[in-house]
């Protein structure tokens, strides 16, 4: 990433001679937009605003928020194609794609407007039979300003699921977008602006900071209330290790190494199908993307010959009929080649392309076979075109190796009698029966992982508590009739507590 000590070049600039870096079109290295380095003070003035923008928002209530982020969903819809293009732009992604992304994106805005009051209102609790003189309720009421740092290889769905939720649970929002999409960052922010404010004066409800890591990390210390993180794994530890110090909590998405297993029974064409598309798509930059295929022995033969074939037609390119694009990020092609030669040392077949197929900014794709489980092509996250798929004996054989990682993010089972049954003993957030990814599609699912792969979920109903802090009441409704907590309580007051206690419990 070039950075650059010259005038801010766009928007939200930190002021005349501050640095700024530039956000390239991976596809042809042309640039497409330059964008100011934010640093620590700027952050937290944009945090003090946002705290103060925060109060009117919440005071709108859930009724004026579903409105206004209603008005938002609509002007996104009508610029579906704009935003695509500048999707497009920034990571190199074909257009159709980075159209199905904006689509995704849209939908949850729209699930979590409309289900933020019934998930997250005051509701009644029974308060129980030794409590009863007390009414009891729960509500979630917002945190305040929520900051979010974000990743690039879906920098629209991927934030938009902590951004959109955070919203209509009635929060600001202080976004850091990826220092290879800040474009998209600003497009989001700006159109949240004009829906909700049009040419009127403008609060900052949901903004944006730029830089590089360095901005990221000024925003885990610039006084947020609570800070949702996706991106790597490495980073996240960083990201949780800067908000320790002043005990903000984290949400933490971070990357995958998700599995796809064929059982016996399994329809071998859809299988090859998702596990090429899950692998391939995005040039294989999806943190829920297929990496890893374990395959039973009776069907393997079968299985392979259609995902080779598969994978053979398809083609890289900067064009928008292209199958995917390039490498977004144009070190990850190192990546790819590294894991690729050392599962090729260790004995792993190259059935589709080889060594020949990374040619930066594009990998073409990547198919190995027998591939050991102990290299990195299998224990690291790849994030390119490459797929291995692996023999195994049985489906007890391929759920053991398919939870020997530290991730465990998402996964994906095809088999016709056995696919729930499989995926409740798989070690993950999610898992795709009979198809693959599609739980990321469903706004009323939690995303989200276990172990290196992260804790707390976007989407969904646990989506929208993330970003709630719960708040009890109890209310009480008339006097106890076994008073235990005041120095007056009767002398026999522990006794009745016991003997009610011994009738209820003890039996
Ligand atoms: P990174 O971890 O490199 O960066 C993520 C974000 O963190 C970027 O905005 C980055 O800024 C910022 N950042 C970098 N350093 C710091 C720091 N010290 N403190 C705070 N923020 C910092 O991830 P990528 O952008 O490369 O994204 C790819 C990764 O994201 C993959 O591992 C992928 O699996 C994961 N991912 C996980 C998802 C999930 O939902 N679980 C979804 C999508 C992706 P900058 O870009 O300026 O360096």
């Amino acid at each position: 990433m070039t950075q650059t000590e010259s005038p801010a070049a766009a928007a939200g600039g930190a002021g005349e001679g501050a640095a700024t870096f530039d956000s390239i079109d991976p596809r042809t290295g042309e640039v497409v937009g330059g964008y100011p380095v934010h640093d620590a003070a700027y952050v937290r003035s944009a945090v003090d605003s946002a705290r103060e923008a925060s109060r009117w928002w919440a005071g709108l209530g859930f009724d004026g928020r579903r409105k206004l982020l209603g008005a938002w969903r609509k002007l996104l819809v009508s610029r579906i194609d704009r935003i695509a293009d500048l999707v497009s732009a920034e990571t190199g992604k074909p257009r159709d794609d980075a159209r199905v992304e904006l689509v995704l994106a849209i939908d949850h805005l729209a699930w979590a407007a409309r289900h933020a009051e019934r998930v997250l209102g005051r509701r009644k609790v029974s308060s129980g039979l030794l409590m009863s003189n007390q009414a009891a309720t729960v509500a979630y009421p917002p945190y305040g300003v929520i900051g979010v740092i974000g990743p690039w290889n879906y920098p629209v769905f991927t934030p938009m699921g902590s951004i959109g939720y955070a919203l209509a649970a009635g929060n600001a929002v202080v976004f850091k977008p990826s220092e290879l999409t800040p474009g998209i960052g600003h497009a989001l922010a700006e159109t949240f602006a004009e829906a909700v404010f049009g040419g009127g004066h403008r609060k900052p409800v949901f903004t944006v900071v730029t830089g590089l890591g360095e901005t990221g990390a000024a925003l885990c210390r610039s006084g947020v209330d609570k800070l949702a993180f996706t991106g790597s794994t490495a980073t996240g530890k960083r990201v949780m290790a800067a908000c320790a110090e002043s005990l903000t909590p984290v949400l933490v998405e971070c990357g995958g190494k998700d599995p796809l297993i064929v059982d016996a029974d399994a329809d071998l064409d859809a299988a090859a199908d998702a596990a090429v598309w899950g692998g391939m798509s995005n040039a294989g930059q999806t943190c829920v993307g297929v990496e890893r295929v374990y395959v039973v022995e009776p069907v393997a033969d079968e299985f392979l010959a259609r995902v080779v074939r598969r994978a053979e037609a398809l083609r890289p390119g900067g064009e928008p009929t292209a199958d995917f694009g390039p490498m977004t990020m144009p070190s990850q092609a190192d990546v790819v080649a590294g894991q690729l030669r050392d599962a090729l040392d260790r004995g792993a077949t190259a059935v589709v392309g080889g060594t020949v197929s990374v040619r930066p900014p594009f990998v073409e794709p990547v198919v190995l076979t027998d591939v050991p489980e102990d290299s990195t092509a299998i224990t690291q996250e790849t994030f390119g075109p490459l797929l291995t798929v692996n023999r195994v004996a049985d489906v007890e054989d391929a759920v053991a190796r398919a939870n020997a990682t530290a991730y465990g993010l998402g996964a994906s089972v095809f088999s016709a009698r056995r696919g729930e049954e499989i995926a409740a003993r798989l070690r993950c957030g999610m898992v795709a029966v009979n198809g693959v990814i599609t739980f990321a599609g469903v706004p009323a699912l939690p995303f989200g992982g276990v172990g290196d792969s992260g804790f707390g979920r976007i989407h969904g109903e646990d989506g929208l508590r993330e970003f709630a802090r719960a708040q009890a009441v109890t209310r009480q409704r008339f006097a106890p009739p076994i008073a235990v907590t005041t120095f007056t309580r009767r002398k026999n007051a522990i006794g009745r507590l016991l003997t009610l206690v011994r009738a209820l419990y003890g039996r």
